[in-house]
């Protein structure tokens, strides 16, 4: 397929401003698209070449870029550079200066999707010396066979930076609505994609063997599962109604989630709960698994918690430091990591998803070598809530957040938030309400103290019907002056011209400076109230946000859902 195909689509959808205009026109599309192209497409439409989990990373720098438009369009590169600072866009500089080509730059032949997509691949396994040499050849190569629309996309794509607004899951109503005629088939398209999230894989399924193909896809070692989630209650005594009889009371620990793969070939990957490859960040905690674990494939899940030399339980926020691409090894000695195991997802060829709790657990129980640095959750089990009681108050004695009761018959719900695992925290028992992770969705320049900083963000929450995100607070509170010297480079790469199509707004509220959704913060609020500022829900604003921390392991699709805040409101938390 010509790539000016689908350059023709970026256009379109760069000028659209509604989410379900962008369905139709993505739906539209993809219904052109032959089966032998359509993962490629899929995965170009999100801007990327592969899925998140596979961690493809291009890893080309600006600067060769720039030098790559040089010496694809014959335009000196000095003045190159001073277009893309003019414009501060490396896409529009490169429209520009391609556009500049003189004449006798005739194009060499035409780029397809196909060949934009394998060169792109040959450009992130390029590494060592030279290796911005090389990459800034290929995307030569690849700006010499495009147009000038082209190349604006084709360097978006290499940066990273094409930012359509067409969320996953937007792809996934457009893929329904073009494939298949029932509205029914969306909810069987994203149950699959929470086993396999893959859009490259989906689109390519549905296109060539149908639903029915839809149906069979499974759990593949080395492809993370979304994960399963907690429901919460405001009272303990719910528990008791949701899980009736013996349930399993579990330690909330405070650490991230990790789903461990392990392959035939002996190959360990672990991934975050946002589905990404983070094994390069825990090579302590791949040799100890690797060890300890008696399968030769498996998928088990546990939470990664930082230890002091002692080996007593540090902060989530100790542990963030682990987050690095450099000085891995020096850091796996300063922060040492432990993991506590508490399920079972596939064993030795076989799935134990719809496998029963108790069966999944009692199989890790038998297949973990226990030592220091790789444990099983702490839990008990009963039937008595005044054992569950205790059981939690000696969990907040030893500084966990709090427990979680998982039903004993309850099978693994990958992606949900489901009555098989409540979470019962100590914020619930001080009457307080439970934090709420937000995305940032624009920013306020700061004033005085606070110049060359933000001095408020708009923060999101998200509608996960409508893949949209919808404001709920301005928060400025609780930033302290190590997080707001952060804030510029950390937002800097997520800054937008204009509204992001996925973030609903009134205008009263508009930001001076709009993000892509991405970064996700952790907010306490005194209590939800009704507001025409915000778009929550009916309306809904959270009163005096507090700032208490980034939460790097979540996803902006992750962050609390407007049907969450609505449910906190309705019952008059807050
Ligand atoms: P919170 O913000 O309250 O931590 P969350 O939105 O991150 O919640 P929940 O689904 O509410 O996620 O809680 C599940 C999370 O709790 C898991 O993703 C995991 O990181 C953590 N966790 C800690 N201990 C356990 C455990 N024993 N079983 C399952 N998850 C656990």
């Amino acid at each position: 397929m010509d790539f000016q195909k689908l350059v023709a689509v970026f256009e379109e959808l760069e000028q659209t401003a509604s989410g379900n205009k962008m369905r139709e026109i993505l739906a539209e599309f993809l219904k052109t698209i032959p089966a032998e192209d359509i993962a490629v497409v899929s995965y170009l439409l999100q801007g990327s070449i592969a899925s998140e989990y596979a961690a493809v990373v291009l890893g080309i720098a600006d600067k060769s870029v720039l030098k790559s438009l040089a010496a694809a369009s014959g335009v000196e590169a000095s003045k190159v550079q001073k277009l893309m600072q003019e414009l501060g866009d490396a896409g529009l500089t490169a429209e520009k200066v391609l556009q500049k080509k003189p004449q006798t730059l005739v194009p060499v032949g035409k780029l397809t999707i196909h060949e934009l997509f394998e060169k792109l691949h040959k450009l992130a396994q390029v590494s060592g010396t030279g290796s911005q040499e090389q990459k800034s050849n290929i995307l030569v190569s690849l700006l010499q066979k495009t147009s000038p629309k082209g190349a604006k996309y084709v360097v978006r794509i290499a940066l990273g930076t094409l930012r359509l607004g067409a969320g996953e899951m937007t792809i996934l109503d457009a893929l329904a609505i073009a494939y298949t005629s029932d509205k029914k088939n969306k909810e069987q398209l994203e149950q699959a994609y929470t086993i396999c999230p893959d859009l490259g894989i989906i689109a390519e399924t549905l296109v060539k063997k149908g639903l029915k193909g839809i149906e069979k896809i499974d759990l593949h070692v080395g492809r993370p599962i979304k994960m399963m989630l907690c429901q919460r209650v405001e009272k303990l005594e719910e528990v008791a109604e949701k899980i009736p009889g013996k349930k399993a009371v579990e330690a909330k620990y405070d650490g991230e989630r990790v789903q461990a793969h392990k392959d035939v070939k002996g190959r360990i990957t672990l991934f975050s709960r946002r589905l990404e490859n983070i094994t390069a960040q825990f090579p302590d905690l791949v040799k100890e698994l690797a060890k300890q674990i008696q399968a030769k494939e498996f998928v088990i899940e546990g939470e990664i918690i930082a230890i002091d030399k002692d080996g007593h339980h540090l902060p989530f926020q100790t542990l963030m430091q682990r987050r690095r691409k450099h000085d891995v090894e020096k850091y796996a000695k300063e922060i040492p990591v432990l993991v506590k195991l508490f399920d079972l997802l596939y064993l030795d060829g076989h799935s134990f998803r719809h496998e029963p709790y108790e069966k999944r657990t009692e199989q890790l129980g038998k297949i973990v070598r226990k030592n220091k640095q790789v444990l099983l959750a702490d839990k008990i089990v009963t039937d008595d809530l005044d054992e569950v009681n205790d059981f939690f108050q000696q969990m907040l004695k030893e500084k966990y957040e709090g427990i979680i009761v998982k039903s004993l018959s309850g099978e693994y719900q990958a992606g949900t938030r489901g009555w098989n695992w409540i979470k019962w925290k100590k914020e619930y028992v001080q009457e307080l309400s439970d934090t709420l992770d937000l995305v940032v969705v624009g920013g306020y320049h700061g004033k005085g103290k606070r110049s060359g900083t933000y001095g408020a963000l708009l923060c999101a929450a998200y509608n996960e019907k409508e893949d949209s995100f919808e404001t709920l607070c301005k928060l400025g509170t609780g930033l302290t002056d190590e997080v707001l010297a952060e804030l510029p480079l950390k937002l800097a790469k997520y800054k937008l011209r204009q509204k992001p199509v996925r973030v609903n707004c009134n205008k009263e509220m508009e930001p001076e400076v709009w993000f892509e959704p991405k970064v996700v913060v952790e907010v306490f609020g005194a209590e939800l109230t009704r507001s025409p500022f915000h778009t929550c829900g009916s309306g809904l604003s959270l009163r005096f946000p507090r700032f208490i921390r980034f939460r790097e392991d979540k996803k902006a699709e992750q962050a609390t859902t407007v049907k969450e805040i609505e449910k906190m409101a309705g019952k008059g938390k807050g």
